[in-house]
């Protein structure tokens, strides 16, 4: 009888824990065209993996294929200001002339709902992140070599040479701050790396 009722209040702390367990932050960063969209596709749909993609705020144009609260919230400065100016975003960047915020209460609630949240943003709004949310964990993707990631931004690309040239330059500049991320991933097979970061979302939130 004492038994079965400290095992029926061991499995009822074990199930309140599970819903009261906070998900996981994941911060995925990688240069331009390394392929971060299509790694990110595949974790969404593996549903173990318990994955929210937290869509930012951007200045910048939408490109052709893009859809609004899908890719990202499209805006313009005085908006995005506004937002800065209302604490409205867990951080933000200037990444090649435009902007680019994280909205910060819907990461709080996933976060809270127990989903893991996966922030796609460049080097210096990880920093900012990991300074305020030190347990989140950090995920560089890498291309496996540099020319393939020339072709790639190229190969996409619809916007002019000047620009495409300062992504590039951002990319080389990108890549030497890969050490100070927690993990690197090598994209050598968007498969292959989407999994090892799968592994690594699935032990970080065991
Ligand atoms: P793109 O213009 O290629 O979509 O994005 C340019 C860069 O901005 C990428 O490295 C992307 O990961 C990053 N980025 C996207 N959203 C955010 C954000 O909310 N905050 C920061 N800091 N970077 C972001």
């Amino acid at each position: 009888m004492k038994e079965g009722l400290i095992i029926f209040l061991s499995c009822e702390y074990n199930f309140l824990n599970l819903m009261s367990k906070r998900g996981v932050l994941v911060i995925l960063s990688g240069p331009s065209g390394v392929g971060k969209g299509t790694v990110r596709k595949i974790l969404m749909e593996l549903p173990d993996v318990n994955l929210f993609y937290s869509i930012s705020l951007t200045t910048r144009p939408k490109r052709p294929g893009e859809e609004e609260g899908r890719d990202y919230y499209f805006v313009d400065k005085e908006t995005f200001q506004k937002n800065i100016d209302d604490g409205n975003l867990l951080e933000y960047a200037e990444f090649v002339g435009n902007y680019y915020g994280t909205p910060k209460d819907k990461v709080e609630e996933m976060l809270d709902e127990g989903k893991n949240v996966l922030l796609e943003i460049e080097v210096n709004g990880t920093k900012k992140v990991l300074a305020k949310m030190p347990d989140a964990v950090s995920i560089y993707l890498m291309p496996p070599n540099f020319g393939a990631l020339e072709s790639r931004i190229r190969g996409r690309s619809t916007e002019e040479e000047a620009i495409i040239q300062k992504r590039l330059a951002k990319a080389r500049m990108e890549m030497e701050l890969a050490g100070d991320y927690e993990y690197n991933v090598i994209n050598d097979d968007v498969n292959r790396a989407a999994n090892e970061i799968a592994r690594i979302i699935r032990e970080r939130s065991a």
